[in-house]
């Protein structure tokens, strides 16, 4: 199986381009070669995918009866270590990340004199806010005002501040909070990512996908109705995570133990090329990965080495063809304004290019159609025989021509999955 996965990368590259070669419609194609985002226009973005790795710096240390955590120097100073090897892995990707921390992390930071953030910041990659209510706003935060939150949101940006970090656009948390577009916004923050339910680490089919769009209110508990409608006057950008199947989603931790990180990268690569897939023509497509410093266990010298196989074998190739930009989110949110100056009556939701308005459920997948039935509302790749489920990794071990998500692969190649 090792050597499956791990085909060198021009056997990988070659075998992409005899897809393209077969199937226009499934991988995304684009002159060869890679252009900054900040110099796309609308053209550029037909079939293209932008592509970031989020990271999340957790509170550590504020939650009650957790230890010391970031309080704790020598675990501050190893995470410290994490964000720069990883950096520096991505960087050799030609990538950027997006490190997302709040206090205590920032706070030792600045009072140590710690500039990750800051190094970072100046390498192209964007540091912006992960915000536990939990840990900033006590017990019950749903049941504080919007000024409370934005006071406590600011709060937490000066320290990203005073760590070093100069523009904060973005932020995660709040997922639960309808007041959150308000609190957010009087913080000064225009882009959130990475929704899901804090309590049964769930998302829904409402809010992923791969199109951004400007929720027209906030979540109401478990109801994402408003927030996953959008509204050309709102003042706050989401960016969905990618057409991830939401029971993987909500279940890393049991893919993990059962199967190890190598089955939860497996079930990345199924997301990514999913996502591809979804991507449509004449609209911002994104989708991102999102892990935390320390997750990596393994040789302590190369805790990234499989996130690094990961790059090698599923994106660098998607970007030497165009079919995959980097992107940090404020990259992304920007890429849509732009698209939306030219598409001034187009729902982002929509599946039709001209401007008809559809909800985001009828653009969705139904991941959980049983295996081996093709969803209804899944359109087959033009010019692939209508076997348009090859997923990258499929596509790694040799299935070109098979139908994957009909099993067609995994039967073909018995020991493989
Ligand atoms: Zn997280
Ligand atoms: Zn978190």
């Amino acid at each position: 199986m090792g050597g499956l996965l791990f085909r060198k990368m021009s056997e990988w590259a070659s075998m992409v381009a005899v897809l393209l070669v077969i199937g226009a419609g499934f991988v995304p194609v684009l002159a060869a070669g890679l252009s900054p985002v900040s110099s796309m226009n609308t053209g550029d973005l037909e079939k293209c995918l932008l592509f970031t790795i989020g990271v999340h710096v957790e509170p550590l240390g504020l939650v009650a009866g957790k230890g010391p955590g970031y309080n704790d120097q020598r675990l501050f100073e190893l995470h410290v270590q994490d964000l720069r090897l990883l950096a520096g892995m991505v960087e050799r990707h030609g990538g950027t990340l997006v490190v997302q921390a709040q206090t205590p992390f920032t706070r030792v930071a600045a009072s140590s004199g710690e500039r990750v953030l800051s190094d970072l910041q100046t390498r192209g990659h964007e540091i912006a806010l992960h915000f536990h209510e939990d840990a900033h706003l006590g017990r019950n935060p749903e049941s504080q005002a919007a000024s409370t939150w934005a006071k406590t949101m600011t709060e937490e940006i000066s320290f990203l501040r005073l760590a070093g970090a100069t523009k904060i656009r973005y932020w995660s948390g709040g997922n639960l909070y309808p007041g959150i577009l308000d609190a957010a916004s009087a913080a000064g923050l225009d882009v959130m990512s990475d929704y899901k339910n804090p309590h049964s680490q769930e998302t829904s089919l409402l809010v992923l996908g791969v199109n951004p769009w400007r929720p027209s209110d906030g979540p109401s508990g478990d109801d994402l109705t408003a927030f996953s409608e959008h509204s050309p006057n709102g003042r706050i950008i989401y960016l969905p995570d990618g057409s991830y199947d939401p029971e993987g989603f909500a279940a890393k931790q049991t893919i993990i133990r059962k199967g190890g990180m190598e089955a939860y990268f497996h079930f990345l690569e199924e997301s990514l090329a999913r996502s591809l897939r979804d991507a449509q023509p004449d609209r911002v497509n994104v989708f991102h990965v999102t892990i935390h410093p320390g997750e990596f266990t393994g040789d302590p010298e190369k805790p990234y080495a499989i996130l690094d196989s990961f790059l090698s074998r599923n994106v660098d190739p998607l970007a030497a063809s165009g079919s995959i930009r980097w992107a940090t989110f404020s990259q992304m949110a920007d890429a849509y304004t732009q698209w939306e100056e030219t598409h001034c009556n187009v729902n982002p939701h929509s599946t039709d290019a001209s401007g008809g308005s559809s909800s985001a459920v009828s653009d969705k997948v139904e991941w959980d159609s049983p295996r081996g039935s093709v969803p209804s509302n899944v359109r087959p790749s033009e010019g692939f025989s209508g076997q348009c489920f090859c997923t990258v990794r499929a596509l790694e071990i040799g299935c070109v021509l098979g139908c994957c998500d009909c099993g067609a692969c995994s039967l073909a190649l018995p020991g493989t999955d």
